[in-house]
């Protein structure tokens, strides 16, 4: 590991003009991933800013009906949270589907849409990666590609991302607060991860120095129908090859209104909007799911290793979808909340 400063900052500004005056600098959050790279030395910030003085780890619920994350809450706590369990189940089952129990102890729901890809190549020091080291090429492409993306990959990168709690915090709409060197901005979650493109190194649109402070959910959880669907080698400690965060209101058997995201399967979690306005007024048939999933797959592009994922995924959605629409009838808030662990 490369040598470093250390300091814990106690405020939000001040960790910010920390950050501004070191060169190399990174915010340090519960470290679980951070300090792995760093460790394998794909990582080499010189100066760490401590963040977890900064109070920042509280959930509380907003004036018009939401729910704001402090970017310092643990996943843990946030999975656990009453308002959460009861009104964004869809966001417990993905955190709670991620990691391990010690890990979500640890790492914080800031550093969670910061969590860097597992592309192998990426942790491969002897091995060219444009994420790694812009410009030296991709090792992925024509090689063992069984976590990369078949979608929105570019050909300089194909990596994944690889969080599953920003995949139902994309389907719930969430906003993504910041500060920054210039202040303070909200950041909608379709626009806060990015698709590779030419410039992989780059996976959010953050500003540099930038510290992500809170995640604001909308009133509309949709608590009575919702799936998150993980499919992965083995069904635990094992980030997803497909998974979907489906969420529906429905009338009767109408979707009156619908979710639709997918992690495991591009450089930032993918919801199809066009996906979503095809089940929107249809019957929560079968075959309206599979309409559903041929539109958000019909651009998908397989890498050779990963060429099943396109058909993983198709299926993975008409399950998911039609998980949620069951989940009308089965629906007990509070047996739900008591089958956690
Ligand atoms: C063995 C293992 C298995 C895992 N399995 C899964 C899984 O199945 N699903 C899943 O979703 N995740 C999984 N994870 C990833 C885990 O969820 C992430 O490591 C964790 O969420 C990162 O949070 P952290 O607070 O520890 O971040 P850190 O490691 O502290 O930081 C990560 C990055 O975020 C930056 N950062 C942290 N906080 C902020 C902030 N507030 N503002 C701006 N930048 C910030 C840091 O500078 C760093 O670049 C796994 C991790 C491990 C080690
Ligand atoms: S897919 Fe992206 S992260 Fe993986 S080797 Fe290629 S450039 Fe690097």
């Amino acid at each position: 590991m490369n040598p470093f400063t250390f300091t814990q900052a106690t405020a939000v500004a001040g960790a910010v003009q920390d950050n501004a005056a070191h060169d190399n600098a990174a915010y340090l959050g519960g470290g679980t991933n951070l300090i792995d790279l760093m460790k394998e030395n794909v990582a080499h910030p010189t100066h760490l800013i401590g963040l977890k003085k900064l109070g920042l780890d509280t959930i509380e619920n907003l004036p018009d009906g939401g729910l704001r994350l402090g970017a310092l809450a643990t996943n843990a706590d946030t999975a656990y949270h009453p308002e959460v369990e009861k009104r964004y189940p869809l966001l417990n089952q993905a955190i709670l589907a991620g990691a391990s129990p010690q890990l979500r102890n640890m790492a914080t729901d800031g550093g969670n849409l910061m969590q860097r890809t597992r592309c192998y190549y990426f942790y491969d020091l002897a091995t060219p990666c444009n994420k790694r080291e812009p410009g030296s090429g991709c090792s992925a492409i024509g090689g063992y590609t069984r976590v990369h993306a078949i979608l929105g990959a570019s050909e300089h990168c194909i990596a994944t991302h690889p969080s599953d709690m920003c995949v139902a915090l994309a389907a719930l709409d969430t906003t993504v607060r910041v500060s920054g060197p210039n202040g303070e901005r909200t950041i909608k979650f379709e626009d806060f991860h990015r698709l590779p493109g030419d410039q992989p190194e780059r996976d959010n649109t953050l500003e540099p120095g930038e510290l992500i402070t809170g995640l604001d959910l909308p009133a509309k959880g949709f608590e009575k129908n919702f799936s998150y669907l993980k499919l992965r080698d083995r069904t635990s400690y094992a980030f997803a090859l497909v998974s979907v965060a489906a969420a529906l209101e429905l009338d009767g058997n109408t979707i009156k209104d619908a979710r639709l995201a997918l992690g495991g399967v591009a450089h930032k979690p993918w919801r199809d909007k066009e996906a979503e306005a095809l089940l929107i007024g249809q019957p929560a048939t079968a075959e309206t799911f599979g309409r559903a999933a041929a539109k958000v797959l019909a651009g998908a592009k397989g890498q050779g290793t990963n060429n099943f994922k396109i058909e993983l995924a198709k299926r993975a959605i008409v399950r998911a979808l039609k998980q949620a629409t069951e989940m009308n009838q089965a629906f007990d808030a509070n047996a739900f909340q008591n089958s956690n662990p």
